[in-house]
């Protein structure tokens, strides 16, 4: 019996721990799982997440199955795992709680191998616990990207996969603005599979929270009622036109209405924690919303944690400061005083940029003493389209940016439009869970455990030669590119070494494609035109699921002539 859709083989399970307190996956299997006699079904979750990657790296499985018992024990730190012999070759994974448990076993896949369908498991013994408390991602399901357009089935998948690396904590954010009203047809459609999301973060024990820009309206929103522009000298706050003025009563009334039918729509799972957004999108500029970081956002932030506390009184709050006194307007030092006298309505500050971090909460310290949290940009700097020329490896930038912080933030959520930037999610990710862990060491492990340990040297420096090409828009690089016929012959030889798996699997195609991509606009003086980026772009609009965007922004460049 074999794990094919995602839980298929987990009846047999189940069936097997009623009588024997352990519970065996048939002998075809490379792995038997043994789980405690008493366990809920969140820990079957785990075993199923660890089966299917297992089941997809190795296919047919040959040989002995490896036995591996999983174990709850508390005491041993919160959400840590620790992996073990546990006698006669079986394995043991141990965590303080569930969620233990599968951070343990996305630990020992990533250690192990497959070889000829036999799962080889790794030494990797010892203990680990994770540092930063919101180890999130948000995924922005807009603009027909991948979260809009793949199937429930495969962003459940996904939302899985990133619990393996110990992601507890999933935002999403329903783009009002693109819509007419909650029952839009295309609100509808991007509801369903926002809720598919965040039904399987919550199986795989991942915390789900909404991010929302508290004044962002739909567009029939009354006109009247819309904000009014604020200074944006710098073109950094967005605009859309589509944010409405919360110091005029009806305006209030309306945005209070639409955070609680967004409430509404998500009440299967509920929220376990939201995060406000100050600018791009929203923002007010009348004379009793500005400065609108520090007066009418914080008061409707208020009132929205009023709102969600009333549903669930232990929802964490988090409130973005993004773009906060650019140019400055005295927000910071305003919501400094403001939290001063009261912070009971937030649990976390968020605070990032576009490049280098802020320097009001390193230098002044967090508004009200709060935890901080960061916000990391891994989609779209100094690429565009985004992810349009395949993988966007960013492990240099990633640690620069992340040493500005590291001692300061307690996590965070990375800006996610797509799965070209997997690689830059899981940098994050071991950075939260580790703060001195290397993004070198990282993607060391993630080329070992996708691919195959053999080719982590060549493809380490492939991706290396990808983040020095890094920057270019739609029209190409902005400078020469350089050394992409030796990254290509890099990418190739590895191709040649991996399973067949490993050789078709998205992961590897967008980075392969990438390889290509840069050696033929390296050739055409960086003009995307001719049949061989027609080929690559092509491939890449199929693994997006790129075919109806709605902004050129996150498919490939057209081509030109
Ligand atoms: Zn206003």
């Amino acid at each position: 019996m074999r794990f094919q859709g995602p839980t298929p083989g987990l009846e047999y399970l189940i069936a097997a721990v009623s009588f024997l307190s352990i519970s065996v996956i048939s002998a075809a299997e490379p792995v038997r799982l043994v789980l405690p006699k008493q366990h809920g079904p969140m820990l079957e979750k785990a075993a199923a997440i660890f089966m299917r990657r297992v089941n997809e790296r190795c296919g047919a499985a040959g040989g002995k199955p490896v036995t591996v018992e999983l174990r709850v024990s508390p005491g041993i730190g919160m959400e840590a795992y620790s992996i073990a012999n546990a006698g006669r070759g079986a394995i043991r994974v141990t965590g303080n709680g569930d969620s233990g448990v599968l951070y343990g076993l996305g630990k020992l896949f990533r250690s192990s191998t497959c070889d000829d369908g036999r799962f080889v498991p790794g030494t990797w013994r010892g203990s680990s616990k994770p540092v930063g408390s919101l180890r999130g991602i948000y995924l922005a399901s807009h603009f027909g990207n991948y979260y809009e357009a793949a199937s429930s089935e495969e962003l459940e998948r996904y939302v899985e996969d990133l619990a393996l690396w110990g992601v507890n904590a999933v935002g999403f954010a329903f783009p009002t603005w693109q819509y007419t009203g909650f029952d839009d047809p295309a609100a509808r459609a991007n509801l369903v599979r926002i809720r598919a999301m965040m039904k399987a973060a919550k199986r795989a024990g991942m915390q789900v929270g909404a991010m929302v820009a508290p004044n962002q309206v739909f567009k029939t929103a009354p006109k009247e009622l819309l904000a009014k522009p604020y200074p944006d000298d710098l073109h950094r706050r967005g605009n859309l036109g589509f944010n409405m003025c919360p110091s005029l009563p009806k305006g209030r009334e309306y945005l209070l209405n639409m955070w609680r039918g967004i409430l509404d729509e998500y009440r299967e799972t509920g929220i376990d924690f939201a995060v406000y957004w100050p600018y791009d999108e929203g923002g007010c500029g009348c004379e009793q919303c500005w400065p609108w970081g520090s007066r009418g956002y914080a008061q409707l932030s208020r009132d929205f944690t009023r709102v969600a506390r009333e549903r669930n009184p232990n929802t964490k709050i988090v409130l973005s400061t993004w773009m906060y006194d650019t140019p400055p307007a005295g927000e910071w030092d305003g919501l400094s005083k403001l939290l001063n006298e009261d912070k009971s309505w937030l649990d976390y500050i968020m605070a990032d940029a576009h490049e280098d971090f802020p320097r009001y909460p390193l230098d002044q310290g967090v508004p009200g003493g709060l935890p901080l949290v960061n916000f990391p940009e891994i989609s779209m700097w100094g690429m565009s389209p985004w992810g349009g020329y395949g993988a966007n490896p960013l492990p240099r930038h990633s640690q620069y940016l992340w040493n500005q912080v590291s001692h300061k933030v307690t996590g965070g959520l990375p800006y996610s439009e797509g799965i070209y930037e997997d690689l830059n999610k899981i940098i994050y990710s071991q950075f939260y869970w580790d703060p001195k862990r290397p993004a070198d060491e990282t993607v060391r492990e993630y080329i070992a455990s996708e691919f195959s340990p053999k080719v982590v040297s060549e493809v380490v420096t492939a991706f290396d030669i990808m983040e020095t090409n890094h920057r270019r828009n739609r029209r190409g690089p902005e400078k020469p590119l350089q050394r992409t016929a030796e990254a290509l012959e890099l990418m190739r030889n590895a191709d040649a070494k991996l399973s067949p798996q490993a050789r078709q699997s998205w992961r590897w195609r967008i980075f392969y494609l990438r390889a290509l991509i840069d050696n033929e606009l390296s050739k055409t003086g960086g003009k995307p035109k001719g049949p061989v980026l027609q080929e690559a772009f092509a491939e890449l609009v199929k693994i997006y699921h790129a075919e109806h965007v709605h902004t050129n922004k996150v498919a490939p460049p057209d081509l030109v002539q």
